[in-house]
């Protein structure tokens, strides 16, 4: 089983449903099972300022999915809440990120992690802190605290 946080916001049609049922649909996934999950925090957005602010969470997951499949299964529930890529950074009704694989260090054309904006985000730094031990070591970049 691999170990893997995964970073949710929702800023469009009812954000705390599309982030609580979001949650849902991740442990509701074959040999998936949710195992921590932050408090829901609202946030500014990044990029474009003239959209809703986010309800933001973040989840620890344990999976037998590799990186590439889970993110495709990732982006199938977000298909599924109807989101639209319209402008980049722009108001969703529900983003999935993989923040923490294992230890791992991906750099691919669709994947990344740990997510390169990790350290550069409260709204995930927080909701990270949340649901890990005081001395939680970011893979590639190191104690979590010292960037909040
Ligand atoms: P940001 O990644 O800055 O938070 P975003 O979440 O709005 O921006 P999306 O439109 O959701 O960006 O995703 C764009 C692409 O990012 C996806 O198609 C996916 O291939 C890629 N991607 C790279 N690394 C990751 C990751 N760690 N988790 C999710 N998607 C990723
Ligand atoms: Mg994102
Ligand atoms: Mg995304």
């Amino acid at each position: 089983m691999n170990t893997v946080f995964i970073a949710l916001g929702s800023n469009l049609d009812n954000p705390v449903y599309h982030v609580e049922t979001g949650i849902r649909d991740i442990n509701n996934l074959p040999e998936t099972e949710v195992i921590k999950k932050s408090s829901l925090h609202k946030s500014k957005p990044v990029g474009p300022q003239n959209q809703p602010d986010y309800i933001n969470a973040v989840i620890k997951i344990i999976t037998n999915h590799e990186p590439l499949p889970l993110l495709d299964v990732l982006q199938d529930i977000e298909n599924k809440h109807h989101r639209k890529r319209v402008e980049r950074w722009g108001p969703r009704t529900l983003d999935l990120d993989i923040l923490i694989y294992n230890d791992l260090i991906i750099n691919h054309e669709r994947l990344v992690i740990p997510h390169p904006e990790i350290i550069n985000r409260e709204f995930v730094l927080i909701p990270l802190k949340e649901i890990t031990n005081y001395d939680f070591i970011i893979p590639k970049y190191g104690k979590l605290l010292q960037y909040i």
